[in-house]
């Protein structure tokens, strides 16, 4: 599944600017005949890793094709990821900015925007409530401001990490924040985070300029660079994303496979997770120029699983129940369960603050839960990789579909029989089990020892992890 892309390696140089929209423009003039998709197909479902002109060739293919493209995404995302779908929630920690993101009421120039970051204490009732629910995976957000210094987002990955109640606990820290500098990074590495994400928003630096008008967040080549630095820092687990609305699709997502290549050939690891929120309306700001239909959206998550296997895609509360469904079946990976936006509305029922966007999903955990149960899914609240030390060129030596069977699905297994037994319903556990039962008849040799360890969480012991 490895990729070495030769011509970049010996092309991209760390901390450089490794995108030539022009260059991206000119593979997606390509000509993208039926045997053409078949022969990229045929390449994705051997799990050889495409060339952007390849990419290029799907994202481009006439309405008629893209059906079979659909179905190989479809085909490989069982094969590689199994029937787990990993589950996680976002935490605003504060929502100061001083970047002038014309698409977001957090921007700095919003006047009526109601400012507020999450004390300590208030960060362990939130903490607590989340736990409550059931989740074990966080991502921390925060807006870009001085406050929010790299000393403030290990601190407030330390506090997160320090709430334990009851059975509940949070095991992984992923933090979405600004673009830091190789020390910074260090500093946020110290607190054990799992991944940092930066997304680029859009790959195109004209369309960037026009949406990123002031503040850090102006400068193009920092933040696309960010990912560079922490990875010299030491974090080799790292999120790529693009905000879907503001340039043209296709143009993005060849971008982002474009920044998983530079990322191969500098550090030898790509993104561990792709991120591709589309823009919803928010309060006084611009609208999406270039809006992405909900089938163009499906096309292009089931491109990107094609295109990059091993990387989680993640898919948030931002779109409808009904369309992360389809989504799950075409490539996408993690979901967000009961999120809330509001900054302290996890522990609060007062829900009328300023929020970045709007959610389409409002089910609590538990519902989610039990859809994806209904579905055949396994819900997993797995975070063993990073806390087994499987990160960056170790994550990536694994074989991807044997990684499933060896670690995802018994880890998916475990976490589910701890979230049956500490939070769900009688019903949720009968068919929880129902759904564990299935997975353990197709785990093979490994089945005994998981089953075992099942009673050993039925006898309350926690965290048995692969
Ligand atoms: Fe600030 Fe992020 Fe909103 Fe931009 S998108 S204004 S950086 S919070
Ligand atoms: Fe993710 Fe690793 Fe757990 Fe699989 S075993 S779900 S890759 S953390």
């Amino acid at each position: 599944m490895r990729f070495t892309p030769e011509q970049y390696k010996l092309k991209d140089i760390p901390n450089n600017n490794f995108i030539d929209i022009d260059e991206l423009r000119s593979l997606l003039e390509c000509e993208s005949t039926a045997q053409k998709v078949d022969e990229v197909i045929v390449k994705a479902l051997s799990k050889s890793r495409l060339t952007l002109a390849q990419v290029a060739i799907l994202l481009n293919c006439a309405p008629e094709q893209r059906a079979k493209v659909l179905l190989a995404a479809q085909k490989l995302k069982q094969e590689v990821y199994g029937n787990r779908i990993v589950l996680f929630a976002p935490l605003y920690v504060g929502n100061y900015c001083s970047n002038c993101c014309t698409y977001c009421d957090f921007r700095a120039d919003n006047v009526n925007a109601n400012r507020k970051t999450l004390t300590p204490s208030e960060l362990k009732l939130e903490v607590e409530a989340l736990t409550d629910a059931g989740h074990k995976r966080l991502i921390l957000v925060f807006g870009e401001h001085p406050i929010y210094s790299a000393d403030f987002i290990a601190k407030t990955a330390r506090e997160a990490y320090s709430v334990k109640k009851n059975n509940g606990e949070i095991r992984r820290v992923n933090i979405n924040a600004a673009p830091l500098s190789v020390e910074d990074f260090k500093v946020v590495k110290g607190a054990d985070i799992g991944t940092y994400q930066i997304f680029q928003e859009t790959y195109d630096p004209q369309l960037y300029a026009k949406f990123h008008k002031s503040g850090k967040k102006a400068d193009y080549q920092y933040r696309l660079t960010g990912l560079d630095r922490a990875m010299e820092a030491g974090i080799d687990d790292v999120g790529i994303g693009v905000l879907f609305g503001l340039g043209p699709w296709r143009t993005e997502v060849l971008a982002l496979v474009r920044h998983t290549v530079h990322l191969e050939a500098c550090f030898n690891v790509g993104p561990h997770t792709i991120s591709f929120p589309r823009i919803t309306q928010t309060q006084g700001a611009e609208g999406a120029p270039n809006p992405i239909s909900d089938d163009d959206f499906m096309y292009a998550i089931a491109v990107l699983r094609l295109a990059v296997p091993y990387a989680g895609l993640i898919l948030t509360a931002r779109e409808n129940p009904e369309l992360r469904d389809k989504a799950i079946k075409y490539g996408v990976s993690q979901i967000d369960g009961g999120s809330k936006l509001d900054i302290g509305s996890y522990s609060k029922t007062d829900d009328e603050g300023t929020k970045q966007f709007k959610l389409n999903d409002d089910r609590p955990l538990s519902e989610v839960i039990d859809s994806l149960i209904d579905s055949d899914r396994l819900p997993s609240f797995c975070t063993a990789c990073y806390r087994k030390g499987r990160t960056g060129e170790h994550f990536m030596e694994f074989s991807v579909p044997g990684f499933i069977k060896r670690f995802c699905t018994p880890n998916a297994i475990l976490t589910l029989a701890e979230y049956l037994e500490d939070y769900a319903t009688e019903t949720t556990k009968i068919n929880g089990y129902a759904i564990i039962n299935r997975e353990l008849e197709q785990l093979g040799e490994k089945a005994t020892e998981v089953e075992q360890r099942i009673e050993r969480i039925k006898s309350g012991e926690r965290d048995l992890l692969y």
